[in-house]
């Protein structure tokens, strides 16, 4: 049986992570009056939703039906790579895989395992599940987050993953659209809206071409223009716009800088939190790219709850009911090497040791950085890991005593200080209240802000929310009342998006034959997100099944070391597999 406590975690794990958002709410710890250990759930089915019919701006939760990802390719190949790790051929003797970090992608990675037949334990350094989409309980009961998450129709691990699990009415879809605050017309909307009779990219062109608040018909012309080179030479065009910022690509394609000012810096905020002058243009591509190719791209979801307890627990249950398991407050400190220099075992805070078969990192870059041993350090392999990052970010929710004009969707504030927000309670099911709104806010870039106090922070937020909301919000309360709000921290989240990240991520598979790596930052091509992670774990579940011959009698040998010269790079791949004894 496995245990977990979602909410609350301790001083020591708040360090250990590396993620201050545990800092930030140890100083709220006091307030974790229900931090008890709880067990996990099987997954439960919730029940569908009741109101389908489509509505504009609403303060009700109005879902939207599930769109038809089925016989999509990219949903197809996900299938298809699921497929192939539920359909590995059975070990004689299943191997012992220890996983640090319960994120999505250590949570993937242990699933894919043991669908693979084999044996995860997964030591995660926090006493709750999720790393990036966990999440807290206040003393009312209240749920607050790591960061407000969005699912997309693009997803298609994602999508994949809660079919398998019996899940995936836990998605609450919203209308097609994109929706941006207008920041001359304070409390207004403007919409992008795809329609659902024509196929992709034709929906995407429609939207952009029907709306006429945001740019003007010359502006998007000279947009379409700028980005026909990406239209026609694909991916290897897209791959090449690595080395410029989104800044540098508009002045080289002679883009006009009102589209920055009013498409742009909303999308590079949502994309990395950061700005377009410091963005890789890459990464815009990359996303434009699967929003315009594929006809439900995106479409977007939000989970009906918190993350640990609707996603994560019903994954762990998945892999501890086959022989896995998790074991929460469990901080990898060192990583022990034989004197081959394959991995030991993984020791951990208290000084035990914990060893098996095959040895996986799903933890965050900033964090692996700091435990690669010296033996290692200079392996490009990891070395270059140094030019990933983690950028800041800071997750704000505030509880109001009433209903505002907001709309069930994200919404990009497309103000300074803002991102995206929602009014999560109208999108999300876990949140729903008639009466009152909770707005949960992406607040970047937040450089100058990850040091400034929780108040400032709160103010500032205000301060834009008052210009976002006219009527019904006042800094100096005399409208809207805040009945209470809760600062997320985060010093180290994603990796920065800047240019020339893309040749620095590591593929799964490590140069050292017991250890492999997992998480967002390392290769995928799904940037740094849920998806990006969940498909990390499943590579590198599958590089394992193909590396390991596991349907041998055997595989209590390990396999070969490899060579530790500087430059050893990727071994090849007949030394990665084990030699049959
Ligand atoms: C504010 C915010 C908003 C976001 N919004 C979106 C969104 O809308 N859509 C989207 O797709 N993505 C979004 N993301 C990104 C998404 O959350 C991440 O890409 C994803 O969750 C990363 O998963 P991961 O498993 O790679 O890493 P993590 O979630 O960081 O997991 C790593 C795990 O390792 C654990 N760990 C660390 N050190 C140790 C140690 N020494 N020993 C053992 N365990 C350790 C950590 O506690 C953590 O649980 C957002 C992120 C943030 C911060």
């Amino acid at each position: 049986m496995l245990l977990l406590c979602p909410w609350g975690p301790s001083a020591d794990q708040a360090s250990s992570s590396g993620c201050h958002a545990h800092g930030q709410c140890l100083a709220q710890r006091a307030q974790h009056t229900n931090c008890t250990a709880s067990l996990i759930r099987p997954a439960v089915r919730s029940r569908p939703s009741r109101n389908r019919r489509r509505v504009q701006a609403t303060t009700r939760c109005a879902d939207f039906p599930r769109p038809n990802l089925e016989g999509t390719t990219s949903f197809e190949n996900a299938a298809a790579l699921s497929a192939e790790l539920y359909g590995a051929p059975r070990p004689e003797r299943p191997l012992r895989i220890v996983i640090a970090g319960a994120g999505l992608a250590g949570l993937s990675t242990a699933v894919y395992l043991a669908a693979a037949g084999h044996h995860p334990i997964v030591l995660e350094s926090n006493p709750y599940l999720g790393g990036k989409v966990g999440a807290f309980k206040d003393e009312e009961g209240d749920t607050y987050e790591v960061g407000l998450h969005i699912i997309f129709g693009a997803y298609p691990n994602f999508q994949n993953l809660v079919k398998e699990l019996g899940i995936e009415d836990r998605l609450q879809w919203k209308s097609h659209s994109m929706i941006f605050a207008m920041p001359d017309s304070p409390g207004q909307f403007s919409r992008f809206d795809f329609p659902e009779s024509l196929p992709a990219p034709l929906n995407g062109v429609w939207a952009i071409l029907r709306n006429n608040e945001m740019l003007t018909w010359p502006e998007k012309i000279q947009f379409a223009l700028g980005l026909l080179p990406a239209m026609v030479f694909g991916q290897s065009y897209v791959e090449k716009q690595d080395s410029l910022t989104v800044t540098d690509w508009m002045k080289k394609q002679n883009v006009p800088e009102r589209v920055n000012e009013e498409v742009f810096i909303a999308m590079a905020k949502a994309l990395n939190f950061i700005d377009p002058h410091e963005l890789s243009m890459q990464v815009v591509l990359i996303a434009l790219n699967r929003f315009l190719q594929e006809k439900h791209g995106s479409k977007m979801a939000f989970l009906d709850g918190n993350y640990p307890e609707r996603m994560c627990a019903p994954m762990a249950e998945y892999f501890s009911q086959r022989g896995g398991e998790v074991r929460v407050n469990s901080r990898l400190q060192r990583i022990d090497l034989n004197s081959d220099g394959t991995v030991q075992s993984f020791r951990l805070a208290d000084g035990s040791t914990v060893e098996g078969d095959i040895y996986i990192s799903a933890m965050p870059v900033d964090i692996v950085k700091k435990l690669v041993p010296a033996r290692w350090a200079d392996m490009p392999y990891f070395s270059r890991l140094e030019k990933l990052v983690g950028v800041p970010v800071i997750n704000v929710h505030i509880w109001f005593d009433r209903k505002l004009s907001t709309v069930d969707h994200l919404l990009f504030s497309r103000s300074p200080l803002l991102s995206v927000y929602a009014d999560m309670s109208v999108t999300s099911r876990e949140h729903a209240d008639p009466n009152r709104s909770m707005l949960e806010m992406v607040f970047a870039p937040a450089e100058g802000w990850i040091g400034r106090s929780d108040q400032d922070i709160i103010d500032a937020s205000l301060r834009e929310l008052e210009r976002l909301f006219p009527n019904e919000i006042r800094q100096d309360g005399s409208m809207a009342k805040v009945r209470k709000w809760k600062v997320v921290k985060t010093p180290r989240s994603v990796y920065k998006t800047v240019p020339d990240c893309e040749p620095c991520r590591p593929p799964q598979r490590s140069p050292i034959s017991n250890f492999y790596m997992v998480g967002d930052y390392t290769k995928q091509k799904y940037l740094a997100s849920m998806e990006g992670a969940l498909l990390s774990g499943k590579l590198g579940a599958k590089a394992i099944v193909e590396d390991w011959n596991t349907s041998k009698p055997s595989t209590a040998g390990r396999r070969p070391s490899q060579p530790e010269t500087k430059g050893a790079d990727v071994i090849p791949a007949t030394l990665s597999r084990l030699q049959p004894e």
